[in-house]
């Protein structure tokens, strides 16, 4: 038998970047407008160099100690770096500096202490704020009114810079049933930028995985986060 195609790392990357273009195309943006990250939790550092190699130049992670730990392993292939979990302050302090782009800030809080470590350590760190787009109580991030009332206090933090927002929708049946929720992040991501803060940019929508980065590149996206449709199901 022969094996289907997209049966390795490598042409699941190429079909993933090739869906990613012509999605743009569809809606008149111009592909480069887009990046993949590709999400590596609990991928080993062989799968992951053979993403790299293929084309994969951003990786995802969501546990800190699993990214430091293949970050050292990496450093070779120059990929570049996101965080993209729930990230407990505490930890703050272990990532500063090792990630390109943090896209999971949820609290206030939690950039407060981005910015004090990044203030100690004498870098500006740049961040995504996580959006509860669904309202959903057993998920973390700003409902969308929360968001617009405290993002004025995050203009006054030098050293995280926010480049845009992110979410992750409520499951739904199919791809085309995340769509309102895209558009919501991004006209909330609009209406932001009309109120002009300083440090405050809305250049990045990161939204979009595995079942509905098409959609969500037709709805904006400028960062898919894509997992199993590059490195196969997970077990955990
Ligand atoms: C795991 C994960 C993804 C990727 O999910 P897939 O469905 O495997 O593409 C994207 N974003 C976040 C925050 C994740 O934790």
């Amino acid at each position: 038998m022969t094996p289907p195609v997209e049966e390795t790392i490598a042409e699941r990357v190429q079909s993933v970047l090739w869906k990613i273009r012509s999605a743009a195309e569809r809606v008149g943006r111009c592909p480069e407008s887009v990046r993949l990250v590709a999400v590596t939790k609990t991928v080993s550092v062989d799968r992951i160099r053979e993403g790299v190699r293929a084309g994969v130049s951003i990786v995802g992670e969501n546990r800190v100690q699993e990214a430091l730990s293949k970050m050292g392993a990496l450093v070779q292939t120059q990929v570049r770096w996101h965080f993209i979990g729930h990230l407990q302050r505490r930890k703050v302090r272990s990532v500063i500096g090792s990630f390109e782009l943090i896209h999971s800030v949820d609290s206030l809080a939690l950039a407060s202490e981005i910015n004090h470590r990044a203030e100690a350590t004498g870098i500006r760190q740049d961040v995504l704020l996580e959006v509860n787009i669904g309202g959903e109580s057993t998920k973390g991030g700003f409902c969308p009114e929360d968001l617009v009332r405290t993002i004025s206090s995050m203009a006054t933090f030098s050293h995280i810079r926010v480049k845009g927002l992110m979410t992750i929708p409520p499951p739904t049946p199919d791809a085309e049933s995340a769509r309102p929720h895209f558009r919501e992040l991004r006209r909330l991501a609009e209406r932001v930028a009309a109120s002009r803060l300083p440090s405050i940019m809305m250049d990045e929508l990161s939204m979009g995985m595995s079942n509905d980065y098409e959609v969500a590149v037709e709805e904006g996206a400028t960062l898919v986060r894509v997992g199993s449709a590059i490195y196969g199901a997970r077990d955990a």
